[in-house]
């Protein structure tokens, strides 16, 4: 075999392959020497081995996804070269369009090139583990309707294990508290209630193992029982039942286990699944069972957490308080949080300068799943939101102002969870195998009536999940549920306020309500079936900014804007920024230029406009789009 045979096999030209057997130790004359096919074969292997290496330990630090541009000088190329040799391979794109980490991989091969992802300093602190796992305490939250004893047990535990000595007398609500029993220790949220609960897991908060369902025995299971049982099960935490007020005359445990056992949730000692205790919170009978039985259930979840990384941590409340600061009451994930430690927590940083418990004391370290309250943040967090440990006031710094910038940036673009009308695309790209519904009814037999239709909409691609089902009016519940979920919720008859529509329009949940049940049907069925028509499709055509604002007797409130980027088009739907946040979605009703009545104005110009919002004010922004629909394509 001749050696340009070989290099045209190789992919190479015959140069190039002189030169690399050189550096093999092979010298060969020129392209047209010839080797035996054993030699080609290890030349081969040789070759390839030589820009496997070459590729390793060419290294270039990037972030993902990266624009064509931005690869093109990583990789030291010029845009224009790098755009001429994509299309060569038949890739096309455009300068400024990003590209996701595999699709840069591929280029970056062709030019022999490694890329390594480069973390922020948050995401470098966050992927340091060590593998030294050691047992941690769980953390335990009370859930169930009002009055049915939460606050109470949660009072019985704490006073019942805590000894006089220890407390003397003082004890301090601070949102979490932990107690010491002979065979472990448990720690407790103070706040209890399914709102608060799933509101941290919408901030990425999943610190609960344990949840205790609170039903009261002589009122037995009530609507907001179910929606805390299904807020339960979404997350994923183990259940225990506790059904309180066994001390009163008109109790009836066993009609809980019969309600229970209805929806699904069987007590274990009638041959089920779920594990229950009877309990009294004002005789105290039963509670040490309850704590046993945690106890328990923690052993077999084999709860562990990595004891020798810095500490990260959750807020659980924080308040300001008057002369000492901000107080921010923290329950430890991982590592070992102390005194003097520099952190960053939401966009508020600090160093440490106190850490007490909830009997006052004060601590110079807090271990994993203890709780403690500690001060030095330099403003006060949301409870939900992360503490991570750095290693000093630079490193905090840096992450607050990139976390800023990117805060600033998400605020422009809403947040969007799944829609009816994507969910063929993404059960197409295979990241969805499940519609999750909450589903909101007038009544208890239509509620059931629906639910029994939509059931049977599932597909053999997709199946329809109905998470949390209920009578009544949505809710902002039902909304995080989703939110944390990823489900869209549906309302039959029911009414959705204002104030939980704007909740889901922020949060970006589909949220939809009918009053006819064979529309609901079939918009379910559609967007299984990847049917469901029309898809709406945004385009940004522009933005404006008002500079000042006037009324015109006959038109109305009118903007005195500049179009700042692109252009602004009569009837155009709009966007109404103020202080990064939509305030108002409209369309473009007048567009004035002086005096006339225009079609367009393009970017640099002024012009007047009414989207007749009339609260609309100077400095506000105004975005607008096209929008186009797509009718689907019938399979
Ligand atoms: P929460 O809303 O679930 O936190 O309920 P609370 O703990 O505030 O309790 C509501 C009411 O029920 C209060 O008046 C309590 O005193 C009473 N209560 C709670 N647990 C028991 C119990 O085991 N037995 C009796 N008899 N009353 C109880």
């Amino acid at each position: 075999m001749r050696i340009h045979e070989l290099a045209k096999e190789l992919n190479i030209d015959s140069k190039e392959l002189i030169e690399k057997l050189k550096l093999l130790n092979f010298p060969v004359k020129n392209h047209m020497s010839s080797v035996d096919k054993d030699t080609a074969d290890i030349i081969k292997h040789e070759v390839g081995e030589l820009d496997r290496k070459e590729i390793e330990e060419n290294v270039i630090e990037v972030s993902f996804p990266i624009t064509i541009k931005d690869m093109a000088v990583k990789l030291g190329k010029k845009s224009s070269q790098l755009l001429s040799d994509l299309i060569k391979k038949g890739k096309f794109f455009n300068i400024n369009q990003s590209i996701d980490e595999k699709c840069a991989r591929e280029i970056a091969y062709d030019y022999k090139v490694n890329l390594k992802e480069k973390l922020s300093k948050e995401e470098e602190i966050l992927k340091v583990e060590s593998k030294n796992l050691e047992k941690r305490a769980p953390v335990v939250t009370l859930m169930g309707h009002i009055d049915h004893g939460k606050t109470s047990i949660l009072d019985c535990i704490r006073k019942s294990k805590i000894s006089d000595k220890e407390a003397g007398g003082i004890t301090q609500h601070i949102g979490a508290y932990q107690v010491s029993l002979d065979k472990g220790k448990i720690t407790f949220i103070d706040t209890p209630g399914h709102e608060t609960f799933t509101a941290m897991r919408a901030r990425g908060a999943d610190v609960t193992d344990i949840v205790i369902i609170v039903i009261a025995a002589d009122d037995g299971i009530k609507p907001q029982t179910v929606e805390a049982i299904d807020h339960a099960k979404a997350s994923g935490a183990s259940i225990i039942v506790a059904i309180n007020k066994i001390d009163r005359p008109n109790s009836n445990a066993d009609m809980v286990k019969q309600q229970l056992s209805k929806m699904d949730m069987s007590p274990e000692d009638w041959g089920g699944k779920t594990i229950t205790v009877n309990v009294s919170a004002k005789t105290g009978e039963g509670i040490d069972d309850l704590l046993d039985l945690i106890i328990l259930q923690s052993d077999i979840m084999e709860l562990k957490a990595d004891y020798k990384r810095s500490a990260i941590g959750v807020v659980v409340e924080a308040r300001l308080s008057k002369g000492r600061g901000s107080l921010a009451t923290i329950l430890v994930k991982e590592g070992i949080l102390k005194t003097g430690d520099w952190c960053v927590c939401g966009l508020y940083s600090g160093k440490i300068r106190a850490i007490h418990d909830d009997r006052k004391k004060i601590l110079k370290e807090v271990l994993p799943a203890h709780p403690a309250e500690i001060l030095g943040l330099n403003g006060v967090p949301n409870p939900g939101e992360q503490l991570l440990v750095v290693t000093d006031e630079k490193n905090a710094r840096e992450i607050i102002s990139k976390r800023k910038d990117e805060e600033t940036r998400n605020k422009l673009v809403p947040k969007t969870h799944l829609k009816l009308e994507d969910l063929y695309k993404k059960v197409q790209e295979e990241d969805l195998k499940q519609l999750k519904i909450i589903l909101k009814a007038d009544v208890g037999g239509t509620l059931e009536a629906v639910e029994g239709a939509l059931n049977k909409i599932s597909t053999e691609e997709v199946k329809v999940n109905i998470i949390h089902k209920g009578v009544g009016s949505v809710n902002s519940s039902d909304i995080l549920l989703a939110e944390v979920t990823d489900s869209i919720v549906v309302g039959f008859k029911v009414s959705i306020d204002a104030q939980v529509r704007e909740l889901s329009r922020r949060k970006g949940i589909e949220t939809r309500s009918y009053q006819i049940v064979y529309e609901l049907i079939d918009d379910v069925k559609g967007a299984v079936e990847g049917l469901l028509t029309p898809h709406v499709k945004r385009t940004f055509l522009g933005r404006a900014k008002v500079k000042t604002v006037f009324k015109l007797s006959r038109a109305g409130i009118i903007a005195g804007s500049v179009v700042e980027k692109g252009k602004i088009k009569r009837g155009s739907i709009c966007n109404l920024f103020r202080d990064n946040e939509v305030i108002f979605e409209g369309k473009v009703q007048t567009l004035k230029r002086f005096k006339d009545d225009v079609r367009e104005v393009t970017e640099g110009l002024e012009c007047g406009i009414d989207i007749g919002f009339d609260k609309i004010k100077e400095d506000d922004i105004i975005d607008t789009f096209d929008e186009e629909t797509i009718a689907r394509k019938l399979k």
